[in-house]
């Protein structure tokens, strides 16, 4: 198929079967998990909707699977054999700052990195590492997070990934899993007790849609675009994943603590990166918002929308709103 005319709002979420669920309290912060495979997916997949969410009074809370243990050190002012040495001491500390600059609370759910096995053929993935582990243990792990928490929306990868690393699609096979077992009480018994969210979305921050309007922001600006190859490279056989998108969360305002966050992942992003290359106010012109995929839904919502939890009733800071 070709991508060059995508379809808008290709999905069509179908509401999920009724389970009970439990809306926030008047006066209870609403809460919002995200599950991650390694440090740094968080500050670079929907970091700004979630400062957003915790500035408007949100309770956010972001799992980390691995322990990004196989990261390569993508910065080099970081390739030191210092930072090699420690170099989960140090992933450590910087996800720590990450999520101190985005306010979020975070937890490890304790599996090891599996590695991008990269060549042809690749080689086998490491003995003992997340992607290869049981589904089942990660499940039960991921669930008593989710019982710990009490989320209202969980945001995870969709089938592929986001992007095909093995880590990021186990991410997404115990994300789905743990949704379904979580609010199951013949289920995980010792997980604690049954917790049903109400709404799961998929992250879509890559879409094609998105790097051409930074590509001709730029190219208009009469600067060189930095992202002409890699739109060249799209495979035509590549679905954009943005034309699977329902619900576009405006979030430019903390555009800049979403940088701050990634940044703070020194070993992991070069602070020349292309990441960095589009000025923020052209990002907060041409695209400013953060992009999502509802994919189960508990409560009554119309899709196109603009908020993760559009159909929950929420109170924030006394003032009732966004009721469904
Ligand atoms: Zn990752």
């Amino acid at each position: 198929m070709t991508v060059e005319e995508p379809a808008p709002m290709a999905t069509q979420y179908t509401p999920s079967a009724p389970r009970p669920v439990q809306p926030p309290a008047p006066g209870e912060r609403p809460r919002l998990m995200t599950v991650h495979a390694h440090p740094d997916d968080e500050s670079s997949k929907g970091a700004a909707t979630t400062a957003r969410y915790v500035d408007e009074g949100h309770e956010v809370m972001v799992v980390t699977c691995t322990g990004g243990e196989r990261g390569s050190i993508l910065n080099p002012a970081m390739d030191r054999p210092d930072v090699l040495e420690n170099m989960t001491a140090v992933r450590n500390a910087e996800m720590a700052r990450a999520a101190e600059i985005l306010g979020v609370q975070h937890v490890w759910l304790g599996f090891v990195d599996s590695g991008l096995p990269e060549g042809d053929p690749k080689p086998p993935l490491p003995e003992g590492c997340f992607a290869l582990g049981d589904v089942e243990e990660q499940t039960a792990a991921l669930v008593k997070v989710i019982r710990e928490f009490r989320p209202h929306v969980i945001v995870t990868y969709d089938e592929n990934g986001g992007y095909p690393h093995p880590d990021h699609i186990r991410t997404h096979v115990i994300s789905m899993a743990a949704w379904e077992a979580a609010g199951d009480p013949a289920r995980f018994p010792e997980a604690g007790a049954p917790w049903q969210p109400m709404k799961l979305y998929y992250g879509h921050g890559f879409s094609k849609a998105r790097l051409e309007a930074f590509h001709n922001a730029i190219v208009e600006s009469g600067q060189e675009s930095p992202y002409a190859e890699w739109l060249e490279n799209w495979k035509s056989d590549r679905p954009d994943p943005g034309t699977r998108v329902t619900t576009k969360v405006p979030c430019s305002d903390w555009f800049g603590r979403r940088d701050d966050a990634l940044r703070a992942h020194a070993t992991q992003i070069d602070p020349d990166s292309r990441f960095f290359f589009t000025p923020l106010e052209v990002q907060a012109r041409v695209w400013p918002t953060e992009d999502y995929e509802l994919v189960q839904s508990l409560v009554d919502t119309e899709v196109p929308e603009d908020d993760l939890f559009a159909g929950i009733p929420v109170e924030v800071g006394g003032e009732r709103r966004r009721a469904g």
